[in-house]
């Protein structure tokens, strides 16, 4: 557990004249709506080409004024981050892997060519926002306070090449359980007639473009009655890749567990890494392997595949029940939440809730 970054930056705070109030926070915080309701504050950095990162302060949170002209609403070059902030038992508040975020906030700013945000003030964006708006940081169990940072082209200009001014922005909102009154497994369409990445593409970037993309792949599985789209390869259309929003696992009635390597255009979770290492030190044989869509239905066919599961920050995993697309449909496992992920999602949260020791250093306190 680390408590400090080496060089913090100093950010100028500009308290909010308009705090919510107490009592109005405290509503808000006992049944929070994801994404709904901000705290009172956002931490903002300026980048331009001639001075670089600069003016690192807190603000009260509030709209942005943006000239029409500004190249983001344009051509989308925007990327962002999520992350969470955990209450512990004794009232503290910790960060689980910000470094990590930090560092694919970093990849995803290189592919849209934007300018790569330092660890240091990543994570200083994060520790000031959360130091005046701690009270923000909801108690309940399972409940959590949302991190967004983001970054966007803010040049006035209509050119087509890369922002010379940037934007960076981390907003936050107290976040309750993602699945009140025990996890529910959900149904994912696979889809046939639409990809998420191509090679070569924006697929492993946390880009607005490729949620944007995902849309209307979501309304028209939503139409038919499912949950979530699952994704395949752009090239061969057979091999899994992942949801809209979270990377995809599966586990075999014989332990083994396999998920799609990260190979350009997945995303790499966070959450999906630690998984598998708290599967390798439960002595799970893991792979990082294409998965066809092919054996995993024969696998759910014959029962060699006992579980699958989704995997990230939001949720933490979300077992998928049924499986479906135009030529099938099925059921995985009962179509309820298997053991595997049942015990690991537990050490998962025991971990970031502080409940169980965080043996591999993932916590930061804030
Ligand atoms: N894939 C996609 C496309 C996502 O948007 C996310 C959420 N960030 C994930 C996977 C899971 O990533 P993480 O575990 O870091 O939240």
């Amino acid at each position: 557990q680390t408590t400090a970054p080496t060089s913090a930056p100093t950010f100028e705070v500009h308290a909010s004249a308009n705090p919510v109030p107490d009592d109005e926070r405290a509503a808000a915080l006992a049944a929070p709506r994801f994404g709904t309701v901000f705290t009172d504050h956002m931490t903002r950095i300026s980048w331009s080409q001639a001075d670089g990162w600069h003016g690192h302060r807190v603000e009260p949170y509030g709209p942005l004024q943006l000239d029409p002209a500004t190249a983001v609403l344009h051509y989308a070059q925007e990327i962002f981050e999520g992350l969470k902030a955990y209450r512990h038992a004794d009232g503290s508040v910790w960060s689980f892997r910000p470094e990590a975020n930090a560092a694919r906030f970093r990849q995803s700013a290189h592919r849209l060519a934007l300018p790569e945000l330092p660890q240091d003030d990543f994570l200083g964006a994060i520790r000031a926002l959360v130091g005046v708006d701690r009270a923000w940081v909801p108690t309940g169990e399972e409940t959590s306070l949302y991190l967004r940072p983001f970054m966007y082209a803010s040049e006035a200009f209509l050119g087509v090449r890369a922002s010379l001014e940037a934007e960076f922005l981390v907003i936050a909102s107290p976040v309750g359980p993602y699945f009140a009154g025990g996890v529910k497994p959900v149904s994912i369409w696979v889809s046939r007639d639409y990809h998420r990445a191509g090679a070569g593409g924006t697929g492993a970037a946390k880009c607005g473009g490729n949620y944007a993309a995902s849309l209307l792949p979501q309304q028209e599985a939503y139409a038919k009655g499912f949950e979530q789209v699952c994704f395949l390869d752009d090239r061969t259309g057979t091999q899994l890749e992942e949801l809209g929003g979270m990377n995809v696992v599966v586990v075999y009635a014989d332990g083994s567990v396999a998920t799609p390597p990260v190979s350009g255009t997945i995303l790499e979770g966070v959450t999906r890494s630690s998984i598998l290492r708290l599967l390798t030190d439960a002595g799970h044989e893991v792979a990082e392997r294409p998965i066809l869509l092919d054996e995993l239905r024969a696998g759910l066919a014959d029962g060699s595949v006992s579980e699958v599961f989704a995997c990230g920050t939001a949720a933490v995993m979300t077992p998928i029940g049924r499986l479906a697309s135009d030529d099938f449909d099925l059921v995985v496992g009962d179509g309820q939440a298997g053991p595997v992920t049942t015990r690991i999602r537990a050490e998962l949260t025991d971990i970031q809730y502080g409940r169980a020791a965080d043996r591999h250093g993932w916590l930061t306190r804030l």
